[in-house]
Formats: structure tokens, sequence, C-alpha cells
């Protein structure tokens, strides 16, 4: 049944109810009224006839009386003596007097007798209708009780009528009351669809303001105060998914793995650097994490979490093949926020690698540096020891200034290292004459190519003969290229330097027949101490520091450097400088 249908059938029964109580309560009041003033009207004239009557000692035509009197009062009137005989009756006549009972214990009559009046209503034994009675008794009289009767027919003739006007009226109201409840419960209906339909919209998101008004009354208040609230509660959404949106924002931008499981263990949020991480599946929100997450350590961690614990951050090695390591720190989140567990994982790998080149560094400093000292002591101790001949002593003490050599040497490379490091070489450009500085990087090797017996050539294309940077850096660049150049030719080799240009890119390089480098090895000769072949290189004097000095010095000027092997055997290392170089 709908809320309109309701509201009429409610009102319309209520409202026929009111009307039949109320048209029952004034037919009957109308009806007591009505016998209420024949009553009182009788009993006057009752009185009057028992004046009348008073203080006649004989009445010869009792009979007579009675007819005369009721002629002048249009009622009943019936004499009766002290005994309850009835001495006249205007109804019945002298002929049926004898017929006539007692009229002794009649009810009216026995008042009359003890009070002086008596007034009573029903049916009439004589006449059989429904007649009211009143007696008075009368004083120092034949008669003893004068008692004038009234049939109600008439009464309720016009009773009838009043009767039928009241439920004339009633039918009336009702009409007008179904028309006005059914008009009431139409305009409530809209009213309520209304606030339905603004409803309607709040639920799907849309939070402007209706343009209808909401009425003063009632409805329109329980409208504002709806529409209000879900104004409010719009509004906190809106906040709400702001708020979402930023702590999304922070997820997916952290670099971190999140993962945020419920008291049941179930995962709630996870960023996409943990799905990564761990390799979760696609979507793995509301799946336990025992089913997810695969990692032994990390599902010890959330498991005692979940219990209340706080484990200890431990190191978790994740993915196989590449090795990645990472710190798991697990967190139980308190009850009163819902309970359960975040467990943040922080990539560590760049950190344990910077830590092991730098142990490796460490180890690598203290061995190189190793080596020269046991040689130098070794034959300083054999100088002391005993008497050796010149050529011995000459012998020794230059394998001693060998050694020594090479430490200076490595000690001046890894300080350069530091200070490259720290960025405290800073770049002085100039523009440099490309041929000059081969030239002079050449000079200075001539003891070296001379004892090697390597032819060197140069090849500067004409484009290719200026470059806007640091020439002494350039100069330390290529004295270290070419030294390697001859170091690992075979004797009597050529080495070709060059130098052409590639649209904005400078192209420098050096170029031998030597043996090459081996395809492995070929990525990491620019690390530190990086060589191919120790025990070879060792003699050649090599600390293997000389590249990754020549990167540094390279990257400084915004250039990068590469090393292949050529087709017809032997190594190419190639220097690219931006030119003109970025900045300027
Ligand atoms: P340093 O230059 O510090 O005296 P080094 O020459 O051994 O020592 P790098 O110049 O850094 O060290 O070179 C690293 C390694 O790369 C060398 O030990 C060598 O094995 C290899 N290498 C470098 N240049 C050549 C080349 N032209 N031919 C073959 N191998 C080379
Ligand atoms: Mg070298």
């Amino acid at each position: 049944m709908t809320f309109r249908t309701r509201t009429f059938v409610g009102v319309l029964v209520a409202s026929a109810l009111a009307l039949a109580v109320s048209t029952t309560l004034v037919t009957r009041s109308v009806r007591s009224t009505m016998l209420h003033n024949i009553e009182t009207g009788l009993m006057r004239q009752t009185r009057l006839a028992a004046e009348l009557l008073a203080n006649r000692a004989t009445l010869p035509a009792p009979q007579a009386e009675a007819d005369a009197l009721a002629e002048l009062i249009d009622g009943r009137v019936t004499f009766i003596d002290a005994t309850g005989r009835v001495l006249g009756d205007s109804e019945v006549g002298e002929r049926g007097l004898a017929a006539l009972e007692n009229h002794a214990t009649r009810r009216e009559v026995v008042s009359a007798h003890q009070h002086g009046f008596g007034v009573d209503l029903r049916q009439s034994r004589t006449t059989g209708i429904e007649t009211m009675y009143a007696a008075v008794a009368v004083r120092n009289g034949a008669v003893a009780v004068v008692r004038i009767a009234l049939p109600l027919a008439d009464v309720e003739e016009r009773l009838l009528a009043a009767r039928q006007l009241a439920w004339a009226g009633l039918i009336a109201g009702l009409g007008a009351a179904l028309l006005l409840t059914w008009g009431t419960s139409i305009w409530i209906s809209r009213r309520v669809q209304a606030i339905a339909a603004l409803a309607g919209r709040y639920r799907q998101g849309d939070f402007s303001r209706p343009a209808r008004d909401f009425g003063r009354d009632e409805i329109g208040t329980v409208a504002r105060v709806l529409d209000d609230t879900a104004r409010d509660l719009g509004a906190r959404l809106t906040e709400v998914a702001r708020e979402r949106a930023h702590l999304d924002a922070i997820l997916q931008g952290m670099a971190e793995g999140a993962v945020l499981v419920d008291r049941a263990g179930k995962l709630v949020v996870s960023n996409p650097a943990v799905r990564l991480m761990l390799r979760l599946p696609d979507d793995p929100e509301g799946r336990h994490f025992l089913e997810v997450v695969r990692h032994p350590e990390i599902t010890t961690l959330l498991g005692a979490a979940l219990t209340g614990a706080r484990p200890s951050p431990a190191e978790v090695q994740l993915d196989h093949e590449s090795r990645r390591s990472f710190i798991a720190r697990v967190v139980p989140v308190e009850a009163s926020r819902g309970g359960g567990a975040v467990l943040v994982l922080h990539d560590v790998t760049e950190l344990r690698q910077a830590d092991q080149v730098r142990r490796d560094f460490v180890a690598n400093v203290s061995h190189e540096l190793r080596t020269p000292l046991t040689a130098i002591r070794g034959y300083v101790e054999a100088l002391l020891d005993g008497p050796t001949t010149p050529d011995q002593s000459d012998k020794f003490l230059k394998v001693i200034a060998r050694h020594a050599g090479r430490m200076e040497r490595l000690v001046s490379d890894l300080l350069r290292l530091a200070r490259l490091d720290a960025k405290q070489e800073l770049l002085q450009r100039a523009h440099c004459q490309i041929p000059s500085l081969l030239t002079a990087v050449v000079s200075e090797m001539e003891p070296a190519i001379d004892a090697r017996g390597v032819t060197v050539r140069t090849q500067i294309d004409l484009d290719a003969e200026v470059t806007y940077g640091d020439p002494l850096k350039l100069h330390d660049v290529f004295r270290n290229l070419l030294e390697n150049a001859i170091n690992y030719s075979p004797e009597g080799g050529d080495i070709e330097m060059t130098s052409r240009r590639a649209g904005y890119v400078l192209e420098l390089s050096v170029s031998d027949h030597g043996p090459g480098i081996p395809d492995a090895d070929i990525g990491r000769i620019f690390e530190r101490f990086y060589r191919v072949d120790r025990s070879r290189t060792r003699d050649a004097g090599g600390t293997g520091l000389g590249l990754s000095i020549v990167r540094h010095l390279v990257q400084l000027h915004g250039g990068s450097v590469s090393a292949r092997n050529r087709d017809g055997g032997g190594t190419c290392v190639s220097v690219l400088l931006p030119d003109p170089p970025a900045g300027t």
C-alpha cells in the first residue's frame, strides 16, 4: 500500500468514526432534551389538573371531567382514587373502566402517593404505545391522583427527522472529508516524493543545493534536516576522498614497499612497490597474507605482529636472480585503530653493494700496498743482512726504487680518486687545441713508446680540432689511455689516436693492436682496481685505477667513455665529449 493510500484511508476512517460518533451523540442529546421538555410540560399540566381537582370532596361525573380535561390538554387523562381504582380515563371511556386493572402499583402513582408527584416512561399496557406518564397527588379530593399520559409516537417521528438530518450531515461531511483527505494525501505524497528524489540525487553523489523550498511545516523541517545532514555527509565524503587520494599518491610514489593487513590477516592496502618486491598478484586486497606472500621470513614477522609482538626489523633477501636485499619492518596496529599490522620493505641493495665496494676497496688498497712493501722490506733486509756485491746492491736498490715508485703512484692515484669523489677537483675550461694536446701526451710518453718500440699515429679531422674543456684533465685522460695502449700492445705495434666529430659530439679514441679485453671483463674495466689479468698487469706496473680516474674526469666534462674490441684485434677506447659542451 503506498504512503498516499495509507494516509488517505487512515484519515478517512478517522474522520468517518469522528463524524459517526458525533452524529450519534447529537441525536441522543436531542432526544433527551426533547423528553426533558415534554416531561416538564406534562408535569406542569398535571399539577394544574391536580390543582383544579383539589378540595372537591365529590366528583359526580369523573369520566366526563376527564374527557373534558383531555380535550383541553390533548393527552390521556386518568383519575385514580386512593385505592388505585380508576375513576375516569379519557382513553378507555366509561364502559372500559370496569375492565381496567387497579392502578395503585403504577410507578408514577406509587411515587405520587409517596412524594406528591411521579413520572414514568414506558409502553402503555392499555394502548401499547411508548408513553410518558406524569401523576400528581390531589389535595382533599375524591380523586387521589390525577395522571396525564402523552404517547411519544410524535416525538419519535420528530426524532427520526432530526436523525435523518444528522446522517445526511454525516454523509456530506464524509464526502467533504474524502475530497479534503484525497487532496491532502496527494500533496503530502508529492512532497515526500520530492524528498525521496533529493535523497536519490545525493546517493548518486550530486550534493548541489535543491532549487525548491521545503516549506515551514514538519515535513519541511525533516527535509531540511535531511538535506543538511546529507550535505554535511557529502562534504565529509569529499574530504575523505581527498585524504584517500593523498594517501594513495604517497603510497604510489613510495620507493618503499608498504602493506597493511587487518586483524584477520587479510591484505587491506598494498602499494605498487611491494607488489613488485613480493611478486604479489595484481589485486591482492582481501586475500590472506599467507596466500599471497611467499617469503617465510616476512610471513613469520607478520604473524608475530598480529599477535601483538613488535618483531625487530630483519634483513631479507628477495628475488633470487638479482639477489636484492631488503629491511623488513613490521609493526602491529593498535587495537583501538582496528588492529592488524603494517609491513614496510626498504630496499638496501645499493647500500649493501656500496658497503661491499667500500670493503673490497679497503681490502684492495691494503693488498696493493702490502705487495710492494713486502718486496721493499725483503730487499732492505737482504741489503742489511750481509755483504753484497755492488752489482747486487744496485739491483736490489733498483727493485726497491721500482716498488717505492709503484706505491707512490698508487697513493697519488688514490688521493686523486678521493678528491674526485669529494668533487674537489673543479673544471677549468679553456679552448683546447686537440692536436697540441695529443702531441704533448705522446711526447710525455716518449720513453715508454721507445722502450716498447711502438708507433703512435694521430688522425685529427679538421672539424674536430678544438674543444672547450679542462686541458690538464684531458691531458691526464689521454696519457692514461695511451699508457694502457702502450702497455698492452705487442712490441712494435701500432697505436692510433683519432679525433672526429659526430654532430654535437666529439669522439676521441685510442686504439691498439693488443690482445683486446675478454667480453666478460669489458664492462668492468672502469671499476677501481679491476684488472683483467692481475698477474700480468702487475708486471706491467698497473694498479687498476687508471681507467676509473679517466671515467671520473670524462664525466666531469659531461661526457662518457667506453671500450670495445676492434674487429681486427686490439682495443679501442672512445671518449665522447659534448661539443659545444653542455651549459656553454
Ligand atoms: P694503472 O692504469 O692504474 O696503472 P692498469 O692499467 O692496470 O693500472 P686501468 O688503466 O684501469 O688499470 O685498466 C684496467 C684494466 O683494463 C687493465 O688492468 C687491463 O687488464 C685492461 N686494459 C686497459 N686498457 C687495455 C688495453 N688497451 N688493452 C687490453 N687491456 C686493457
Ligand atoms: Mg692504466
